[in-house]
């Protein structure tokens, strides 16, 4: 991030009476934590403040409900149509904005606050660093540059983006730098252990049965280009139905199918209730699955990435299998 960049972006939130602030679609821990921290410390400055995603069935996933600050939360359809100040968080391509894509469009100044290495560089202000382990990272460094102290509630929403973009500190981006801004957030009086129970050791029964159906036709694939093994599964949309599980219970599979020894690769399709296949991408390292969501349509990083598809299953694993190269 260039200094300039810092510089400018302090100044317009500085200057502004009216931020409006915006993560991507299907909000994770990190985009949501980082709106929500940056939200909260902006109201305690005084400011006025919209927080928005641009889902059109808007609503904050069960896993998320514990993060402070969701009375900021504003539905896409009352959010300002043409935000003086907009700051968007986790957010590395317009089209990840959603129904407020239009909204960025017409906005005098967008600060981009974010850590995908496939950011497309739109907005007016980029804070880009893909060497970030979340993107919450880069809004402390913003807050402490704004001299907003981060209290207990606001330390809740950033570590939330810390702790799931590294994995609970396992993942590879998980470097001193985050290691330190964990022990700040902790000092201003966060519960850990509630943390990580709420994102990580709940869920209702319906998901084991769910999980048990996934797992009955999981199945292992080591015959792709450069000896790349992959394991895969899906969910339907009969699955989720017949014990009454919500779509978004779904997003833990990928971390049972990931622990595989044999496979480079893990995938999970999961059928939203549009029946739309939503795709998850776990690389250990030797693949770029990043850069193959992306040219399925998707994105992210280089070992967490994923995409949307409208074929059946084996049809869009085929697809995208062609597509892994090892890269390291
Ligand atoms: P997950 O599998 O947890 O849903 O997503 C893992 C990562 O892949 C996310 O952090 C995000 O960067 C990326 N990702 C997932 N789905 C999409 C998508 O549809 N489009 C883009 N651009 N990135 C995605
Ligand atoms: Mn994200
Ligand atoms: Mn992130």
């Amino acid at each position: 991030v260039h200094e300039g960049d810092w510089r400018r972006a302090a100044e317009l939130v500085r200057g502004a009476g009216e931020i409006a602030l915006v993560c991507h679609v299907s909000p994770d821990g990190d985009a949501l934590g980082s709106m929500l921290g940056m939200g909260l410390a902006l109201r305690a400055a005084g400011k006025r403040v919209a927080a928005s995603f641009g889902e059109r069935r808007f609503s904050v996933p069960r896993l998320l409900r514990y993060l402070p600050g969701q009375d900021l939360l504003v539905e896409p359809g009352d959010y300002p149509a043409e935000p003086e100040l907009m700051i968007s968080f986790d957010v590395p391509s317009l089209d990840r904005l959603g129904l407020l894509a239009p909204n960025a469009g017409k906005a005098r100044e967008l600060i981009v606050i974010d850590h995908h290495p496939s950011n497309t560089g739109f907005g007016s202000v980029p804070l880009v660093d893909p060497a970030a382990a979340s993107t919450s990272m880069l809004v402390e460094e913003l807050l402490d540059r704004l001299g907003c102290p981060v209290d207990r509630d606001i330390a809740t929403c950033l570590y939330t983006g810390l702790v799931t973009d590294t994995g609970s500190f396992r993942h590879s981006c998980t470097t001193p730098a985050a290691h330190r801004m964990a022990a700040r957030l902790v000092a201003a009086g966060l519960r850990t252990d509630e943390i990580a129970r709420e994102l990580w050791d709940r869920s209702p029964f319906a998901y084991l049965k769910v999980l048990g159906a996934a797992l009955g036709r999981v199945t292992l694939d080591q015959g792709a280009a450069g000896g790349l093994g992959l394991v895969w599964t899906y969910v339907d949309r009969a699955d989720r139905a017949a014990y009454c599980l919500p779509y978004e219970e779904c997003e833990g599979i990928i971390d049972v199918i990931r622990r595989t020894d044999e496979p480079d690769v893990a995938v999970v399709l999961k059928e939203d209730d549009d029946g739309a296949w939503q795709v998850s991408t776990r690389s250990k390292g030797r693949v770029d699955v990043g850069r193959a969501c992306t040219a399925m349509g998707g994105g992210g990083h280089v070992r967490a990435a994923g995409f949307t598809s409208h074929d059946s299953p084996e049809e869009t694993v085929a697809r995208f299998r062609s597509l892994l190269r090892p890269s390291v």
